[in-house]
């Protein structure tokens, strides 16, 4: 239980640590962070396709488990909240309303309580898938800080209020992982299915739109990027942890 708390807990900084660069950094300096977007797309498909929907399949019904995580994300990001993509926020004729910036915040809070999931339920199951699945939240958690800081600051808000709600995406992170030790062993497969449908809507919905959005060959081929560093990194950690 510790380990994977403390994995979420690293993955919680990274979203404080992608708000404050909001609102301390400068702007050209926040270029490299669409190379996370595309890498962490790229690991994340790998990781839900290869890993967690082979795993997830041993418990009934896995799949309309994987459906209903796909569409709840949809459900909170795109229709509860009425403005919502990652990346820098540049529409703030969009976020006129304030509550549009806490809506968002909901939105992307639910995404990210299974950030925390998905962590603690691959660790639940074996070390290796633990650690992969660590990696591929990490990838996408400072762009994720970034984006909800940005929303917050288009929305009117105060720089405190953006550090703010980047540091609430982080305690429900490591709620996420917490809530997950309490889940039955023989039920842990439910988690995971339900978390691999989170991670392909994150990755395939949210982040590979931003990718094609925001243009350039260089850009496109991080994703493929991001596929060579899940093999790699799943190589080297199956002979290291056992299992898997
Ligand atoms: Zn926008
Ligand atoms: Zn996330």
């Amino acid at each position: 239980m510790l380990t994977y708390l403390a994995f979420a807990a690293v993955a919680a900084a990274a979203d404080l640590a992608g708000a404050l660069l909001v609102v301390r950094a400068h702007r050209k300096g926040l270029a490299p962070l669409r190379y996370f977007v595309a890498a962490g797309a790229g690991f994340m498909l790998a990781a839900a396709f290869v890993r967690m929907l082979p795993e997830s399949a041993q418990v009934p019904h896995a799949f309309l488990f994987v459906l209903v995580g796909y569409f709840g994300v949809h459900l909170f990001e795109h229709t509860v909240a009425p403005h919502f993509h990652f990346g820098e926020e540049v529409h703030p004729e969009a976020l006129l309303d304030p509550a549009a910036g806490y809506l968002a915040l909901l939105g992307l809070g639910v995404h990210t309580l299974f950030d925390g999931v998905a962590i603690a339920a691959g660790f639940m199951i074996a070390p290796s898938l633990g650690v992969l699945l660590s990696i591929a939240v990490f990838l996408h958690k400072v762009p994720e800080g970034f984006t909800i800081a940005s929303v917050m600051l288009a929305g009117g808000h105060s720089r405190a209020a953006a550090v703010g709600a980047g540091a609430i995406l982080g305690v429900l992170t490591i709620a996420g992982a917490l809530v997950t030790g309490f889940v039955a062993e023989r039920h842990v497969g439910y988690a995971l299915a339900l978390s691999a449908g989170v991670t392909i809507y994150v990755a395939a919905s949210d982040l590979i739109p931003e990718v094609n959005r925001e243009g350039g060959p260089a850009l496109a081929w991080t994703v493929f990027g991001g596929l060579v560093l899940f093999a790699v990194a799943d190589w080297l950690l199956s002979p290291l942890l056992g299992a898997h």
